[in-house]
């Protein structure tokens, strides 16, 4: 088979930037990677064909950097871009800069970016053709109308900022005594992070299971599922464990809720690899259409280890005018997949990010066991970007046979040097009402594992190799990794 693409620019960092490499190659595709001085040792430059320096550390300077990723592409010979997740993956700027020098951006066009970029625009659109948003106001609210509209809403409320993502501003509201002073944080917040004033309101589900539906657009304009997730277990809104299939439906609502997924996707016409979320109120067994992610998610694996199908591949084959290599009759469910987000935090210091020098380091394996990371012995984790440093995705027949899996893996992984939560998804993936599947976004405070974690010890495995002889491992396995980064201009 011919490559679709003879080179490929990945503008990201970590973990997926190294994901994306490995089906690019797989497809007979040169890679280029671009890096930050923060990164100069980073996984992603060593794996990738070509690496180039693009700028200082702050995301400003180097992964937000349009013009400077756009001098290397065209300097490197590159035909597309994949953004990964982040970033610039979701600004239709970037994909409009792009298309002007004749670059191909993988991933929806600009026009469903703008559509979906504004939560706003996007839930009048959804509403306006009939797929359920969840309730709440279709346009900003201010601070004189709030106390109404959130009265006619009932209490609690959500209070969202127009421009959000990432959880950011977001606070749910109990009573009318905490609206102003939450909208007042909203705005400030928003207007720092985001650059818009805007806020709106929305129903507060305190039962609500975040389900998503993963979908696939070809340029022809037919769109296609790969099944759902779920991804409930979240903190501060952010998600830290993720599952296909969702253990909340059964046959009927996993048909209700996958073809409320491809009619929102029909109507906007939507192009490559994106998500639909999704909230689920199993008190009504009513789904809300919550936002859509028009790029490459962090859990997309549990979907590969279920379906089969590379998602990357579908993404760059289809960005070069190719068709999905499925048809959709032929896409279905094996097993059950969960993934745990192993991040660098300090889980009993407010989850603050822990940056600093990887000194030990060993990723877990085994049948079914996938690892998708940055890192290796030796490595920075920087202080500038997303803490997260490898995702441990375990797939099983059953769903409890892939949460033991998992909870194995990550006996088996060790991470020195920085603090990590992983005794924190540890568990959470223990907690019985994980186990039972029977949970919903307030896991995490319902079940106090926060406050469980204080006293929490597992039995982690510990490499009994006399420690001079540790050393001489850890060491040989730098050098090669320093060796490489001299091959690679
Ligand atoms: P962001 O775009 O900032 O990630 P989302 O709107 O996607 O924010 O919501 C993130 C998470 O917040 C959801 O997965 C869910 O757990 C929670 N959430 C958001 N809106 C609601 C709501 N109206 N009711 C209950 N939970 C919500």
């Amino acid at each position: 088979m011919e490559a679709p693409f003879s080179k490929v620019l990945i503008a990201n960092r970590g973990e997926v930037a190294v994901r994306i490499a490995r089906t690019a190659k797989a497809l007979g595709i040169k890679t280029v990677a671009v890096y930050s001085d923060a990164d100069s040792n980073a996984l992603h430059a060593l794996v990738a064909d070509e690496a180039y320096r693009i700028g200082g550390p702050e995301p400003a300077e180097s992964y937000l950097n349009i013009e400077a990723i756009v001098q290397i592409a065209k300097l490197s010979g590159s035909e597309a871009v994949h953004p990964g997740y982040g970033f610039l993956s979701q600004r239709a700027d970037f994909v409009e800069r792009l298309e002007e020098e004749g670059l191909v951006f993988i991933g929806p066009s600009a026009h469903i970016q703008k559509l979906v970029g504004d939560k706003l625009g996007a839930r009048r659109f959804f509403h306006k053709i009939g797929v359920p948003v969840v309730p709440g106001t279709l346009n900003p609210v201010d601070r004189r109308d709030a106390p109404s509209t959130a009265e006619e809403l009932g209490y609690p409320v959500i209070v969202k900022p127009v421009g959000g993502g990432g959880g950011i501003g977001m606070k749910i509201v109990w009573s009318e005594k905490e609206l102003l002073e939450a909208i007042n944080a909203a705005i400030q917040l928003s207007e720092k992070t985001f650059g818009r004033l805007e806020i709106y309101l929305e129903k507060y589900l305190p039962k609500a299971r975040h389900i998503e539906v993963q979908i696939i657009g070809d340029k022809k304009g037919t769109v296609y599922h790969l099944y759902e997730r779920e991804c409930s277990v979240q903190r501060r809104f952010q998600k830290v464990i993720e599952e296909a299939p969702s253990p909340a439906l059964n046959a009927e609502l996993r048909k209700k809720l996958l073809k409320l997924a491809l009619e929102a996707a029909k109507a906007c016409n939507y192009e490559n690899a994106g998500t639909f979320e999704f909230l689920y109120d199993p008190t009504t067994q009513e789904f809300y259409l919550l936002e859509i992610n028009s790029r490459l998610q962090v859990e997309h694996p549990v979907t590969e280890m279920v379906t089969g199908i590379d998602i990357v591949r579908e993404q760059i084959l289809i960005a070069a005018g190719e068709n999905p290599t499925f048809r959709q009759d032929e896409v279905s469910i094996r097993g059950h997949a969960i993934e745990a987000r192993v991040y660098a935090e300090d889980p009993l210091a407010y989850f603050a990010p822990s940056a600093g020098q990887l000194t030990d380091y060993r990723e877990p394996s085994g049948p079914y066991v996938r690892v998708d990371s940055g890192y290796y012995t030796g490595a920075n984790v920087p202080i500038y970007y997303d803490a997260l440093i490898m995702k441990v995705v375990c797939w099983g027949l059953t769903r409890d046979e892939a949460r033991r899996r998992l909870i194995t893996a990550l006996e088996e992984t060790i991470v020195e040097g920085v603090k990590t939560n992983i005794a924190f998804v540890h568990l959470l993936l223990n907690d019985p009402t994980f186990a039972k599947g029977d949970y919903n976004t307030r896991i995490v405070e319902e079940r106090g594992i926060v406050e469980k974690l204080k006293e929490y010890s597992y039995n982690r495995l510990r490499l009994s190799t006399p420690s001079s002889h540790r050393e001489l491992v850890t060491t040989a396995r730098v050098d090669a990794w320093k060796l490489a980064s001299r091959l690679f201009p």
